[in-house]
C-alpha cells in the first residue's frame, strides 16, 4: 500500500535523525527533499530511490508548492512509498500541515514523522538552554521573515522570556528595534546560530541593541535567540565543544 511520510530530517547532523526517519528513508522509493536537508542525511536514502529536489526559491513558493503536491500525488498513486523530507521538524514552518491536508483530501494515506527542529537544536547545541530555572519560564518560536511587511506584531511576543526566531536573518535589525520599542532591554543578550549541527556552524554572540544598530553580520540559515539564557553560553559552550571532540 502506497503511503506518503511527511518527515523531519533534523537540523543537518545525520545523528540527529530519528531512528524512525532513518528506517523510512532506507525503504522509501521516492524522496522529495527541501533545501535545508543536508547531503549527509540524503546519503542515507535507499540507493535505488529516486531523489527529487523541491527546494523553494523566493518568488516561486506557490508554484513550487503546487508542483510538490502534484509529485507526491503522482508517485503515491503509482503505488510508491514516498518520503517527503523537510529540514528540522516537518510542521515547524515546513508547510507539512497543508501538504497533509491536501493528501488526506485526495484519499492518500499519510504518516507524520516528527523531527528535531532547529528551533530547539540550534540554541541547545550552542550552549543555550531555552528554559532555565530563574531565567526563562518559557519560549516562543516565531517566523521573522514577514517582519517588514508588518506580519508579526512583536509587542505580542516581547514579554516571552526566550524568543527563538526562524527565518529572521534579513529582518534582524527591524525585529530587534521592534522588540526594544516593545520594552525589551537593548543590553539583553542575543545569539545567532548559523548552520547548526553542520561543519559550517558559526555562532555570533551579541546584544539586542547591536542587532538593532545593524552592526551584526549574519548569514542565513540561522536561528536568532534572544533572552537571558543566551548568556549561559559563555560557560556551557565549553562543554558543548568538548562533546564535539568526543
Ligand atoms: N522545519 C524547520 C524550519 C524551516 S524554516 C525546522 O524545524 O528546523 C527555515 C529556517 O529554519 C531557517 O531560515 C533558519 O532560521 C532555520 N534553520 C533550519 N535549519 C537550520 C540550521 N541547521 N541552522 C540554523 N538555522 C536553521
Amino acid at each position: 500500500m502506497s503511503k506518503v511520510y511527511l518527515m523531519g530530517a533534523g537540523p543537518g547532523d545525520p545523528e540527529l535523525l530519528t531512528v524512525k526517519a532513518l528506517r523510512i528513508l532506507r525503504a522509501a522509493e521516492v524522496v522529495l527533499y527541501d533545501r535545508l536537508v543536508s547531503a549527509e542525511v540524503l546519503a542515507l536514502a535507499n540507493p535505488a530511490a529516486e531523489l527529487i529536489y523541491v527546494g523553494k526559491h523566493e518568488g516561486e513558493q506557490e508554484s513550487t508548492q503546487q508542483l510538490i503536491f502534484e509529485l507526491m500525488l503522482e508517485h503515491a498513486r503509482a503505488g510508491k512509498t514516498v518520503a517527503r523530507l523537510k529540514g528540522g521538524d516537518p510542521c515547524v514552518f515546513g508547510r507539512a500541515g497543508e501538504e497533509w491536508l491536501s493528501l488526506a483530501r485526495n484519499g492518500i494515506e499519510v504518516e507524520i514523522v516528527p523531527g528535531v527542529s532547529s528551533a530547539l537544536a540550534a540554541p541547545e547545541l550552542a550552549g543555550v538552554p531555552l528554559t532555565y530555572r530563574g531565567l526563562s519560564r518559557g519560549f516562543a518560536v516565531v517566523a521573522g521573515h514577514c517582519a517588514g511587511a508588518g506580519g508579526v506584531d512583536w509587542a505580542d511576543y516581547a514579554r516571552v522570556d526566550t524568543l527563538v526566531i526562524l527565518m529572521g536573518v534579513k529582518e534582524r535589525a527591524n525585529i530587534a528595534r521592534a522588540l526594544i520599542r516593545a520594552g525589551r532591554r537593548a543590553d539583553e543578550p542575543a545569539v545567532f546560530v548559523e548552520r547548526s549541527s553542520t561543519p559550517e556552524e558559526r555562532v555570533v554572540d551579541t546584544t539586542l541593541g547591536a542587532v538593532a544598530a545593524g552592526t551584526v553580520e549574519v548569514e542565513a540559515p540561522a536561528v536568532f535567540v534572544i533572552g537571558a539564557v543566551a548568556a549561559l553560553r559563555a560557560e556551557l559552550a565549553v562543554r558543548a565543544l568538548a562533546e564535539v571532540a568526543l
